[in-house]
């Protein structure tokens, strides 16, 4: 989509600090980190949320939480613990409508999230 944010940064053409790529998938830190380790990890196709994923997607869905689960290892956070968060829409608290999972870690993260 040429009006969004998250498919210009895997277009290029809006910079981003990349933690891990292939061919289906993105990480990138948060520009706006929320814990010392925070990333997002979005498909290289757009999906506007959560509410658009067809049964198409779901080996999709399930490459997304793996790349999460595998960079997690590899940064050896994943012992400790880490939080894997995907708002979706207003009371969901989105707020770039292209699919992503935040991944969060480095930290002990609260219950119930605010
Ligand atoms: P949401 O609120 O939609 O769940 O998460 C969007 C995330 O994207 C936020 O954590 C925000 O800090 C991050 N973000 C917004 N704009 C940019 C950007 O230009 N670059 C990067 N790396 N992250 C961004
Ligand atoms: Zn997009």
């Amino acid at each position: 989509m040429s009006d969004c944010l998250f498919c210009k940064i895997v277009a290029g053409t809006i910079p981003a600090k990349k933690a891990f790529e292939d061919d289906e998938c993105l990480g990138f830190f948060d520009i706006h980190p929320q814990a010392p380790t925070h990333v997002l990890v979005i498909p290289k196709r757009h999906v506007r949320t959560v509410n658009d994923l067809t049964i198409e997607d779901e080996r999709l869905l399930g490459h997304l939480f793996l790349s999460a689960a595998r960079f997690a290892k590899t940064q050896g956070l994943a012992d400790s613990g880490y939080r894997c968060v995907v708002n979706c829409n207003a009371h969901g608290g989105q707020t770039v409508f292209h699919l992503h999972v935040h991944l969060l870690a480095g930290r002990p993260m609260t219950w119930p999230p605010g």
